[in-house]
């Protein structure tokens, strides 16, 4: 089946959008060349790079508590990729999905492994931008993770309940708090903690990290369930020295 699809849908490089034949890498080598790793020098907690590698936390999570304990990245939030991210999220590029999950676990496999989570969830969207967009892109990228680490998808352990809209203007906290009141646990987590099967250790996947302001609220409502251990991953982040 999946060999029909790619001769009806060829899959196209995430990073020029050019169809690629069948059999040969989904992203141009030359092409991913022009993306920037995160590399070693990151933050222990977030996954953002830090431009002093001896630093464990970045600028902004040496200054914050946050439910999250740890967390990875896999390319820098710039150029050629914000280009790729628009796609994947606005312009029906589903598909980019597998390759991004591929990327994060070609840098990050071990440190996932080492986390030991019983499961994985994806930031939701709301119903509303569901509908709208035909996909959660978090949820496609998560749902690759899962298949590959072994572990349970739970699309709706979290659910958006409410539309916000962005809100620079905020202050960090501020928006966390808001962010908050617009999650609440979803049909799986009413069914796991029935079952008393309540994860113990979590992935948290999401697309972009940028003030960590959503998946700090979601960290929260997780904690507020009875999750133990929170760790998020996302395919790309903010530098924070930029
Ligand atoms: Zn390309
Ligand atoms: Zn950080």
């Amino acid at each position: 089946m999946g060999r029909l699809l790619d001769l009806l849908y060829p899959p196209r490089c995430p990073v020029c959008d050019g169809i690629r034949p069948v059999g040969e890498p989904v992203c141009h080598p030359e092409c991913r060349k022009k993306l920037t790793p995160v590399g070693d020098a990151a933050c222990m907690r977030c996954g953002k790079p830090v431009a002093d590698d001896s630093a464990e936390l970045c600028y902004d999570c040496a200054g914050r508590e946050s439910a999250f304990s740890r967390g990875v990245s896999a390319y820098v939030y710039e150029g050629e990729l914000r280009e790729s991210m628009v796609r994947f999220k606005f312009r029906g590029r589903a598909e980019y999905g597998t390759w991004y999950a591929q990327e994060i676990l070609r840098s990050h496999r071990e440190t996932l492994a080492k986390w030991r989570a019983d499961a994985v969830i994806p930031v939701p969207i709301h119903r509303k931008k569901f509908r709208e967009r035909g996909y959660n892109q978090a949820e496609l990228v998560a749902d690759e993770l899962a298949g590959e680490l072994g572990l349970p998808l739970y699309r709706d352990y979290l659910r958006r309940n409410r539309y916000t809209v962005p809100q620079k203007e905020l202050s960090n906290r501020e928006r966390v708090r808001n962010l908050m009141r617009a999650m609440e646990p979803g049909s799986d987590a009413a069914m796991l903690a029935e079952r008393k099967m309540t994860p113990e250790r979590v992935i948290l996947v999401d697309d972009i990290y940028t003030t960590g302001s959503t998946l700090e609220a979601c960290s929260r409502v997780l904690k507020a369930a009875g999750v133990a251990g929170i760790f998020i991953v996302t395919v790309c982040i903010g530098s924070g020295y930029t």
